[in-house]
Formats: structure tokens, sequence, C-alpha cells
């Protein structure tokens, strides 16, 4: 740039005031706010240098685009509603070799968003379904994907709650809205005939349209109990596998591993009137229907 103006060197090289004082209104209105601290500088850099024109505008949008992109990630992580943040980065593939990686790495390009697919995460308690799907989430937010995540028992709640108040339809306009819905612990709570009926009805408004992670301590063929119902089951089902990738996680759970290596606290032999049988170095109840039970009891090819 400086060579067609050889004469002229020093800070105002090919800008007068008046211009530059023009340059800065234009960039604040703008709001490239970074570009209009720097303006003078940035100049200044790029005469001395003999900076091509596309470079200095690339390195000018660059400056700029870069702080957005991180705060907004920073925003659309914040809405997502994750209950951790934790990247795929942190996910401990050799602890569970069930899980074939490749694909994992593959899913984290989001292609399957693009397709418009589900991801289906199988397993029992504490291998990790819910910090794959959070990380997968993670990688859609960076993609630029709107991603908004829930439990099944809290969106049941609120659907039955807007079916209630006679806002149902508002609300089931509301959950296909965000690009990528993950629904967390499918299988964790007893499902009644209505929130059967409304995550039926929900599942069938994303259906080809917006993608979705589902994760779940259920074997697909317990879902008609998990739903109370085995025909609405199957129709959920039915929507949900058409176009699905299904991750079976089998291991063990890194839960427990992280209790086993902590040095051991003192646990009680009992808790209330069962007695407990030894996992590793901790003691778990024996309640046929408790979350950490089914843990005892997973059939390892059950999915
Ligand atoms: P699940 O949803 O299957 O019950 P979580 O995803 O909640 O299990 O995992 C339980 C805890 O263990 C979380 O803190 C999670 O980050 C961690 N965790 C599970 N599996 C792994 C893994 N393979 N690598 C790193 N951390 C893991
Ligand atoms: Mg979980």
């Amino acid at each position: 740039m400086s060579k067609a103006h050889p004469q002229h060197t020093g800070p105002s090289a090919m800008t007068s005031p008046a211009q530059l004082e023009r340059l800065g209104e234009h960039l604040r209105k703008l709001r490239l706010l970074q570009s209009g601290e720097r303006l003078e500088a940035l100049l200044q850099q790029a005469a001395a240098n003999d900076v091509p024109y596309a470079d200095f505008l690339e390195q000018v949008l660059s400056e700029e685009v870069a702080p957005k992109t991180s705060k907004n990630v920073a925003m659309r992580t914040a809405m997502a509603r994750f209950p951790f943040v934790k990247p795929l980065e942190t996910f401990d593939f050799s602890y569970q070799p069930s899980i074939d990686k490749k694909q994992v790495i593959d899913l984290s390009s989001c292609h399957f968003i693009e397709h418009g697919d589900n991801v289906i995460i199988l397993g029992p308690p504490g291998v990790g379904k819910t910090h794959m799907a959070v990380s997968l989430g993670l990688k859609a937010i960076e993609a630029g994907y709107q991603v908004l995540f829930t439990t099944a028992a809290h969106l049941i709640g609120s659907l039955a709650k807007a079916m209630a108040e006679g806002k149902l339809d508002d609300k089931l306009k509301f959950y296909p809205t965000p690009r990528l819905l993950i629904i967390d612990e499918i299988g964790y709570l007893p499902i009644d005939r209505q929130g059967a009926n409304v995550f039926c009805q929900l599942i069938s408004r994303r259906y080809e349209r917006g993608p979705m992670i589902l994760t779940s301590n259920q074997s697909f063929g317990a879902w008609g109990e998990v739903f109370g119902n085995r025909v609405i089951a199957t129709a959920i089902l039915d929507r949900l596998l058409h176009h699905a990738v299904t991750l079976n996680i089998r291991g063990n759970s890194y839960r427990l591993n992280a209790c086993s290596a902590r040095p051991t606290t003192p646990i009680p032999n009992q808790v209330g009137r069962f007695e407990l049988p030894r996992v590793g170095r901790i003691r778990l109840p024996l309640t046929r229907n408790s979350r950490t039970s089914r843990l005892l009891i997973w059939p390892k090819n059950s999915l």
C-alpha cells in the first residue's frame, strides 16, 4: 500500500486525521470495536510492512470475528443448560473399549445434525452417557448450532404442566426450536400414560426435522415398560430409529472406578434395613428398583 505513495511516511502515511475520524465512526456504528480501538496502529503496521489489501482486510475482520465467536459460543453454551461442561477431549476412551472412538469422532463433526439423524446412547449408570451427550452437544455449539439439554423427567413434566394449563401446543413449538435437542435419562423414572403421550407428540414433531441425542439406561426392549405402554413405545422407537446411530456402552461405571481409586472413607454396612453387597470397595443397596442396584443386575449383553 505504501508503495503507491512512497513520499508519505510516518503515522499518517495514507490517512488524514479527518479520514481516520470518519473510519473510526464507521467502525463504531458497525460495532467493530476491536478494530476501532486499534485502527491507527493497524494502518501504520500495514503501511510499514507493505501488507496487501486482502491480507489487511482479513486481519481486521478476523480480529473482529474471533472474540465475537467465542462470546457467542459461551452464550449458546449457557443457553443449552448442560448439567456440566465437559468437552469430548476429557472423555477417557481407554476406560470404555466398547465405544468405537472413530464413530464418536465422526459424530463430533456434526454431520448427523445436517442429516437430521438421532444419536441414542445406551448403557448402565455411570458409564459416561451424559458426558458423551454433553460433549457432542458442545461440538454442535462450536459448529454454530443452537442446543438444548434436558432430562426426560423435566421435559415430560414441563409438557404435562403446559397441557394442564392449556398451553401444550406452545410448548410443543418451543422444543423443536433448538437445532439439537438432548434428552437425557430416559428410563430412570417411570412415565405415566399422559407423559408417554406428550413425549410421543414431541418426538413426532421433531421426526425427520430436528436431530436429537437421547440417553437411556434401558435397552430398547424395555421401553414398553418405561413408557408403560408397548404401543406408544413402539411409535416412539419407530420414529427415533428411522434415522439413528446407536452407541451401546457396555463397560463399568466410571463413578465406581473413581470411588475405588479414592482413599476409602468407612461406609456403614447397612443403609436403612438393607444388607449391602460388596462392589469393589464400596457397598450398594440391594433394592431391586433403585438406580444403583440396576448396576448390579444389568445384563451384559442385553442391549
Ligand atoms: P451416566 O450418564 O452414564 O450415568 P455420566 O456421564 O454422568 O454417566 O458419568 C459419571 C461421571 O463419570 C461424570 O463425572 C463423567 O464425566 C465421568 N465419566 C464417565 N465416563 C467417563 C470417561 N470414559 N472418561 C472420563 N470421565 C468419565
Ligand atoms: Mg447420566
